[in-house]
C-alpha cells in the first residue's frame, strides 16, 4: 500500500512537471507573461529534478541537495555577471553543457550495462544510446566553437579552408557507418570511442566555416540538438520526465530557428553550408564615403518640427543601456504632440526579443512597438526615423547589393522616411561588417557619441527650444 502511495506521488509529480513546462512555453510567446512563464518553468524543473533523485537515490539526499544548491549558486553568480549583450554566448556554452551531460550520461549507462552487469541491452536502448552520443558530441564540439567565435576568442568570419566540405561530408558518412556497426555489436568499444572522435570533429567543422552574423540561427539549432540528445538520453536511462523536456527543446529548438531563418531570408541550408559573409573583406577594404554630423541641437530641431516619428533600436542600445533615456525622448516628443512608434526588427540586438525585452525594462508600451511587417508600410509616411545603435537591421544593400552577405534579409525601411536620425560612436560596422549606405544618403544626420550621452544632449536641446 505503502509502495503504491509513493509511486503515485512520483507519477503526479512528473505530471505536474511536465504540464509546467507546457505552461512555461505558453507564457514565454509574450513579453508581457514571459517573465511568470520562465519562474514556473524553473520551479518545474525543480521538482522533475528532486523527484528523480528522491526516486532513483533516497538515501543521498544531502549530497545531491549540497550539489544543486552549488549549482544554483554557480548558475546566479555567473548570470549576474554576464551582460544582456553577452547572452548568445552565455546560451551557447549552456547548450554545450546540455550535449556534453548526454555524451556522459549515455557513457556512464552503456558502461554499466555491457560491462558491469554485463546484459544484453535492447535495440531501443543501443540506438538512443549511440544517436545520444554522437549528437551530445556534435552539440558540444559546435556550441564551444559559436562561444569563442561570439566571444571573439575566435574570428568571428566564416573561417574556410579548401577541402573542409569534403572533410565534413566523408565524417557525416563515417558517423553513419559507426552507428551501423554498433548496432551490429554494440560492444565494439573502438567503434564507439571512434563516433565520439568523428562526432567532436564534426561539430567543429560545421561551425567553422558560418560566419557570426548566421550565429543566432546555429545557437538555436544546437539547442535544438542538445534537446534530442537529451530525449534520447531519456530513453537510455528510462526517464519519461527528460524525453517531455527533451522533445520540448528540441521542437522549440526548431521552431525558433525556422522562424529565424525567416527573418533573415536564408534557408537553413544555405546558413550551414552557405559560408555566409564570406565577401566581407571584399567590401571592407572600399573607399569609405564621408556621413554628415550633426549636433544634438540639429537633431532636436528636426524631432521638434516632426509629426511622425519612427524609432529603430538596434545592438548600439544595449550597449549603452540607454533604454530609459530612450523612453525620456519619446515622452518629451508625445508630450510635443508627435506620433511615436518602435520599429522591431527580429534579429536586432544579439538574441532574440533582445529589444523587446530592452523596452519593457524602461516600461515602453507594448502597443508602441511594431513588428517588421506592421511597421515598414509606415516609414514612407514619417518625418523621421530616429535609428539608435542599429546598423545591419537598416542596411539598403540587403534589398538591392547581391555580394552583400546581408542581401535578402528583411530590412526595416529606414531609409524611406523623409529623413534619418542616426546615433552611433564613430564609424564602426554593424554584426556583419559591412557598410551602410543609409548613413551616407543625403537625407541623413549622425549624432556622434555614445548613445545614452547624445540622447541626454538632445532632450536638453529640445527643452531649451
Ligand atoms: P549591429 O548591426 O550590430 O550594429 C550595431 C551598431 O551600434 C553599430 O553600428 C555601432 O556603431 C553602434 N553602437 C555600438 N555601441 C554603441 C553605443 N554605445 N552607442 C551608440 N551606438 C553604438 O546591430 P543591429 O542593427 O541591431 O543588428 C543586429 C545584428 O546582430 C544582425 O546582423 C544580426 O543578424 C546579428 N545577431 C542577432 C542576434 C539576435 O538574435 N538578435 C544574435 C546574434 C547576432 P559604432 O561602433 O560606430 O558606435
Amino acid at each position: 500500500m505503502k509502495a503504491e502511495l509513493v509511486s503515485f506521488i512520483i507519477d503526479m509529480a512528473f505530471l505536474l512537471s511536465a504540464s509546467g513546462f507546457f505552461v512555461c512555453l505558453k507564457l514565454l510567446s509574450s513579453p508581457k507573461t514571459a517573465r511568470r512563464g520562465n519562474f514556473i518553468g524553473a520551479g518545474a524543473m525543480l521538482l522533475a529534478t528532486i523527484t528523480t533523485f528522491a526516486m532513483e537515490r533516497p538515501s543521498a539526499l544531502l549530497p545531491i541537495f549540497l550539489a544543486i544548491f552549488l549549482g544554483s549558486l554557480v548558475g546566479v553568480v555567473s548570470a549576474k555577471r554576464v551582460q544582456m549583450t553577452a547572452m548568445p554566448q552565455m546560451i551557447a556554452i549552456f547548450n554545450g553543457f546540455g550535449g556534453l551531460a548526454s555524451v556522459l550520461v549515455a557513457i556512464a549507462e552503456v558502461v554499466r550495462l555491457y560491462f558491469v552487469h554485463v546484459n544484453n541491452p535492447s535495440v531501443l536502448f543501443s540506438v538512443t544510446a549511440w544517436f545520444s552520443v554522437a549528437v551530445g558530441a556534435i552539440t558540444f564540439t559546435g556550441s564551444t566553437v559559436a562561444y569563442l567565435k561570439l566571444q571573439e576568442i575566435m574570428p568571428t568570419r566564416p573561417i574556410l579552408v579548401r577541402g573542409t566540405r569534403i572533410v565534413t561530408i566523408g565524417l557525416t558518412l563515417a558517423t553513419f557507418f559507426a552507428l551501423y556497426l554498433l548496432l551490429v555489436d554494440p560492444k565494439d568499444m573502438l567503434v564507439f570511442f571512434g563516433l565520439c572522435v568523428v562526432a567532436s570533429v564534426l561539430g567543429i567543422l560545421l561551425v567553422i566555416p558560418i560566419g557570426g552574423a548566421d550565429m543566432p540561427v546555429v545557437i538555436s539549432l544546437l539547442n535544438s540538438y542538445s534537446g534530442l540528445a537529451a530525449l534520447a538520453v531519456g530513453f537510455v536511462v528510462k526517464s519519461n520526465i527528460l524525453i517531455i523536456s527533451g522533445a520540448l527543446v528540441g521542437a522549440s529548438g526548431v521552431i525558433l530557428t525556422r522562424l529565424m531563418c525567416q527573418a533573415m531570408n536564408r534557408s537553413l541550408m544555405h546558413v550551414v553550408f552557405g559560408a555566409f559573409g564570406g565577401v566581407e573583406l571584399s567590401l571592407a577594404a572600399g573607399e569609405e564615403k564621408p556621413m554628415r554630423e550633426y549636433s544634438p541641437m540639429d537633431a532636436a530641431m528636426l524631432l521638434k518640427n516632426a509629426s511622425k516619428v519612427i524609432i529603430v533600436p538596434g545592438y548600439g542600445l544595449a550597449v549603452s543601456q540607454a533604454q530609459r533615456n530612450l523612453r525620456e525622448l519619446a515622452d518629451e516628443l508625445k508630450a510635443n504632440g508627435v506620433h511615436v512608434s518602435y520599429a522591431i526588427h527580429p534579429v536586432a540586438g544579439r538574441m532574440p526579443g533582445h529589444m523587446n525585452v530592452l523596452l519593457a525594462e524602461a516600461d515602453v508600451p507594448y502597443n508602441e512597438l511594431f513588428d517588421l511587417d506592421e511597421i515598414n508600410g509606415e516609414f514612407e509616411t514619417a518625418d523621421v526615423a530616429v535609428v539608435i545603435g542599429a546598423n545591419d537591421v537598416v542596411n539598403p544593400s540587403a534589398r538591392t547589393d547581391k555580394s552583400s552577405p546581408l542581401y535578402g534579409m528583411p530590412i526595416l525601411n529606414a531609409d524611406k522616411a523623409k529623413a534619418v536620425i542616426v546615433l552611433k560612436r564613430g564609424r564602426g560596422r554593424g554584426f556583419a561588417g559591412v557598410e551602410n549606405p543609409l548613413f551616407t544618403l543625403d537625407k541623413t544626420g549622425v549624432v556622434y557619441g555614445d548613445a545614452k550621452q547624445s540622447l541626454v544632449k538632445t532632450i536638453l536641446a529640445m527643452k531649451e527650444l
